[in-house]
């Protein structure tokens, strides 16, 4: 059997990001992996109805964005056991950053929760989807109800 030996958990900060964080401590411990946790702070468009899309948020926005996603992650990591240099923010799009950071350092197994902020519409979140179909590793999706 393959052993796990570094799992990467996405976080977006949700109700369920702790559960999600526990189901991978747990399976970081059972392997004997490493664990770091990713927050991706999403770059998105303002959109104002007279002038359009204005691209993208000023620069000084998405770095208090930044920072109150290092304040959250802190917290999380604390909580989980996850190191200070194991605990990610990037900026960007989730789906994409979750997939690039994952190969750039080198984790077998990326841990999401089936579903985050946009609810429990779909089968399955559109983040998780998209990073089950384009990740180079494993990925556990852990199933969230409610
Ligand atoms: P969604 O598909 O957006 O409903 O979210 C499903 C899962 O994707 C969440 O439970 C997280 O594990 C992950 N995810 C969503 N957004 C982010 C984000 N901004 N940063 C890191 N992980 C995220």
């Amino acid at each position: 059997m393959q052993a796990y030996r570094h799992i990467l958990v996405a976080t977006d900060f949700s109700d369920h990001a702790s559960a999600v964080a526990q189901r991978a401590l747990e399976l970081s411990k059972y392997y004997q992996a490493g664990l770091s946790l990713l927050h991706v702070v999403e770059n998105l468009p303002i959109v104002d109805t007279t002038y359009g899309p204005v691209m993208p948020f000023e620069i000084d926005l998405t770095d208090q964005m930044v920072e109150a996603a290092r304040t959250r992650i802190a917290k999380l990591g604390e909580l989980v056991g996850v190191p200070e240099d194991h605990r990610l923010v990037e900026v960007g799009s989730p789906r994409m950053e979750i997939v690039r950071v994952a190969e750039e350092i080198g984790i077998d197994l990326i841990v999401v929760g089936s579903h985050g902020r946009h609810g429990i519409k779909l089968l399955l979140g559109s983040t998780a989807s998209s990073v089950i179909h384009h990740a180079t590793c494993d990925v556990l999706a852990v199933r969230l109800v409610g």
